[in-house]
């Protein structure tokens, strides 16, 4: 022992006399990346693991296979595994001496969407959703990406724990899309059962870089999110006799065109807002005018007080339009928060998670971002008091990028049935960023 330590002493005090540059890796024994080469050696494993991920999706909260199979995969590797974390959640633990304690967490669940990427390995996979209605299901969140590379990560610090010092916990979550997963989580004591991190990270694909490019947000990046439905009613009747009806196609049509003022004239511009009309069904054919009229809505927000008055004025807005048209009963508007945090990135820990990615993968390669109104429970941790990052790594073949661009075309974005990530760029650019990230904070105490 005393013996290997000299000998590391002496090469340490040649290469220096030398001008030999030594690595952190190379002096200390603790890496402060992995090499291209180290992630290339795994890749073919971890390939293997995203296309059966994709080829077999499961929905919110049903996700038993997906979670036994990514819980088999870091069991193997020497970490302390927990299934059944809020309903079919993992934790993967590994302690390994004294130091911080970082999570980094991927989703398990996959979207209600018919795949039609035309890969040789996509989805035909249909199930029941949580209303019983048998629906087509496909990774179109990419998410199956999030876990190959959560899998690879979790063998670098396996294979390499001589590298670094403090507690991993890997965190598989189930029901991202709207379903509350994080949230069963934390209440499954994720935080009180398990390690506490000091740091939680989590990584999402992204339809507007190329691929490789890592994106940060410093701040506020992902929007609150409520789902609305309304039911407007009139009264039903003849086509031909508009006269004796209260029609509510019509008064459904002049809600959905008045919300739009509330973006535009009551809304301060530079508080951002969206309402969007997803869906509107009523009635059955062409010459009858129905009783009522059903929307769904989703409006996204940053502030609870936009929120709040953002709601208050879609209520207002459909009450008053139901009276204008001399409607028999005020609309019925039902609020569903679906995510009531914004994911606000701890300013400090994702700056420098970005240098420390730009020394590693090129200043070119990791670009600020702006945010976006879309919403990630990811924000659950943050709202525990854990300081989170969540960071974007850009999926897209440059050159579809470059057309996109080009022609104002947009490539399909996650949700489309046609979202494909890059997959071997994008997957070997997220073991190896999030490798560094972790290593970045393990450096730390
Ligand atoms: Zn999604
Ligand atoms: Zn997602």
């Amino acid at each position: 022992m005393r013996l290997v330590r000299s000998l590391g002493a002496l090469l340490l005090v040649g290469s220096l006399l030398a001008g030999t540059t030594w690595s952190f890796a190379q002096t200390s024994g603790a890496l402060r990346s992995p090499t291209p080469a180290e992630v290339d050696a795994i890749y073919s494993d971890i390939e293997a693991l995203y296309i059966d991920l994709h080829q077999h999706p499961e929905l919110a909260f049903q996700e038993v296979q997906t979670a036994a199979k990514l819980a088999a995969r870091v069991k193997a590797l020497g970490f302390d595994v927990a299934t059944g974390v809020g309903r079919t959640g993992v934790v993967a633990v590994m302690r390994n001496g004294p130091g911080p304690t970082v999570m980094l967490r991927t989703e398990l669940d996959a979207l209600p969407v018919a795949e039609k990427t035309g890969l040789p390995f996509a989805s035909t996979v249909t199930a029941k959703n949580a209303a019983g209605e048998t629906v087509p299901v496909m990774h179109a969140c990419g998410h199956d990406l999030h876990m190959a590379a959560w899998a690879g990560t979790a063998r670098l610090m396996a294979d390499h724990r001589d590298r670094w010092r403090g507690t991993l916990v890997l965190v598989g979550q189930p029901a991202e899309e709207g379903g509350g997963g994080a949230k069963a989580m934390l209440n499954d004591g994720l935080f009180t059962r398990f390690p506490r991190p000091d740091f939680a990270l989590s990584f999402h694909d992204d339809d507007t870089m190329p691929a490789g490019t890592i994106g940060y947000r410093p701040g506020l990046f992902r929007a609150m999110s409520d789902s609305l439905s309304i039911v407007v009613y009139g009264r039903g009747g003849h086509a031909a006799m508009p006269h004796a009806t209260v029609d509510p196609v019509v008064l459904a049509s002049r809600i959905v065109i008045s919300l739009q003022m509330i973006v535009s004239r009551e809304n301060n511009p530079v508080d951002p807002i969206v309402i969007t009309v997803g869906s509107i069904h009523g009635g059955t054919q062409g010459n009858v005018i129905p009783d009522e009229v059903r929307l769904q809505l989703s409006v996204r927000t940053y502030t609870p007080e936009v929120r709040s008055r953002t709601i208050a004025a879609i209520r207002r807005v459909a009450r008053a339009e139901a009276e204008a048209a001399a409607a028999p009963r005020e609309p019925q508007v039902v609020v569903t928060p679906s995510s009531d945090a914004p994911v606000v990135n701890d300013v400090q820990l994702t700056l420098r998670l970005a240098d420390r990615l730009k020394q590693v993968l090129g200043e070119p390669n990791v670009v600020e971002m702006p945010p976006k109104m879309t919403s990630e429970d990811f924000a659950e941790y943050g709202r525990a008091g854990v300081r989170s990052a969540l960071l974007h790594i850009g999926a897209v073949d440059p050159a579809r990028l470059k057309t996109a661009r080009e022609t104002g075309i947009p490539v399909p974005a996650p949700h489309s049935p046609e979202w494909a990530p890059d997959r071997a760029t994008t997957l070997k650019a997220a073991v190896r960023a999030e490798v560094t990230a972790l290593l970045e904070l393990f450096r730390s105490n």
